[in-house]
């Protein structure tokens, strides 16, 4: 039983998901893993919203 020893964590629900089946998210420097599109497009929304955070704090 080795065959889906390769799985890693969603960045946003932490859930354990095989690597084959993840759905990924390149930036400039990384690169983020999801168990479905769903929680990439939780994140997107988060991360847009700390862009904004930041923007009006400057
Ligand atoms: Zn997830």
């Amino acid at each position: 039983m080795s065959e889906n020893k390769d799985k890693i964590a969603c960045h946003v629900c932490k859930k354990m998901i095989p690597k084959a089946t993840a759905v990924h998210a390149e930036g400039e420097e990384y690169v983020l893993h999801f168990c479905n599109l769903d929680c990439m497009d939780y994140w997107k929304k988060e991360k847009k919203d700390e862009k904004r955070e930041t923007e009006i704090k400057k």
